[in-house]
């Protein structure tokens, strides 16, 4: 048995994120800009196959956990089949979806039964207009349809992912905490990240999470801390007292949470990357079809993988002590 993918740092990975594609149906403002993304051909792109034989190699060392991201991994054709090959390797016993969910009620039922476990959903307005002003287009009811897809099939809790920006959506947090009342979901805000291009505006939209504890408790709600813990998340997670659902915070800048870091990341083009934040990246595709040879990549990533990011040193403009990836957020799937 092997001793499993450990680190220099000791931490141990048993999970898995991989982005099917680069290539997105819309364009968050703090994801891609509006014009001009260039997108992988789709020839670069790993195929089923491929990804099938990574995750089969790394299940055979301890992973246990997937999730597909993008881009947005429900434009990537037939994603489900994709599911249901890995849903058949050894050892794997969660598979779940990032996703911006506007294609993922029609497919909910085909994706249910090819073996998903769990959906987060993201949302970043409830209000119709500022939804659209946010993705550049979407359609909020197409994401609201597919709430309730999830539902229906049973990927409950449904988690809801909120990127929280100042002047833009921070008027909103009730209203997200309020979803939580009746219904089994669970509302994580997460905050803006300045990955992989340097956006001037970062820093003014940078909210501090503390602000989503006080605006529960200045509208009255009182709030616990909740034990559950719910996915690989590395989530702070509250109930509203009476609630049945719950929130979490996930503040990667102000309190990063490396120490406990479980994951490595495949690229749609085939490259692991050890970390979010850093530049560092080690190409699969000349490596497939010899097991021992992807092993020795993947002990070289995580041999590489530093102790953490230092995204919080850009909120000072302090120097770095290593090169950050220039990949923006939809080439590495969050
Ligand atoms: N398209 C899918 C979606 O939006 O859920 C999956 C890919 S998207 C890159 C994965 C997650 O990253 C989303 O929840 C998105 O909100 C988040 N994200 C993208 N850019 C971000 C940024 N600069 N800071 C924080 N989160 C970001
Ligand atoms: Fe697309 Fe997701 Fe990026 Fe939005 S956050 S542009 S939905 S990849």
């Amino acid at each position: 048995m092997s001793a499993g993918l450990v680190d220099s740092f000791n931490r141990i990975h048993d999970y898995l994120r991989i982005s099917v594609t680069d290539r997105c149906n819309l364009r968050c403002v703090y994801c891609m800009p509006e014009e001009g993304m260039e997108f992988e051909p789709s020839e670069k792109l790993l195929t089923f196959d491929e990804i099938t034989e990574v995750v089969r190699v790394l299940a055979n060392h301890g992973v246990r956990k997937l999730r597909l991201t993008g881009g947005e991994p429900l434009v990537r054709k037939n994603v489900e089949q994709l599911v249901a090959m890995l849903a058949n390797i050894p050892g794997i016993e969660d598979i779940a979806l990032t996703t911006n969910a506007i294609y993922f009620a029609a497919k909910a039922d085909q994706l249910k039964q090819a073996g998903l476990t769990r959906i987060n959903i993201s949302l970043d307005s409830l209000q119709a207009e500022r939804f659209a002003m946010i993705t550049r287009g979407g359609n909020i009811e197409k994401v609201l349809q597919s709430i309730e897809a999830a539902y229906r099939v049973g990927l409950y809790p449904i988690k809801i992912n909120v990127v929280l920006m100042k002047g833009i959506n921070d008027d909103e947090i009730m209203d997200f905490l309020r979803l939580t009342l009746d219904r089994d979901i669970q509302v994580r805000f997460i905050e803006y990240m300045p990955i992989g291009h340097d956006d001037q505006g970062w820093k003014n939209k940078y909210v501090p999470l503390s602000t989503v504890l006080e605006t529960c408790e200045g509208q009255g709600y009182m709030f616990e801390e909740s034990a559950e813990v719910y996915g690989n998340g590395p989530s702070q997670n509250y109930r509203i007292k009476g609630a049945q659902g719950s929130f979490g915070l996930i503040h990667p800048v102000s309190n990063h949470f490396c120490q406990t870091c479980n994951r490595l990341r495949l690229t749609a083009d085939g490259n692991i990357k050890p970390c979010l934040y850093w530049s560092d990246e080690f190409n699969v595709r000349p490596h497939l079809g010899n097991e021992e040879d992807l092993m020795k990549l993947f002990y070289r990533a995580l041999g590489q993988k530093p102790e953490t990011h230092e995204m919080a040193l850009k909120l000072t403009n302090s120097s770095q002590s290593h090169t950050p990836t220039i990949r923006r957020m939809s080439q590495i799937g969050g």
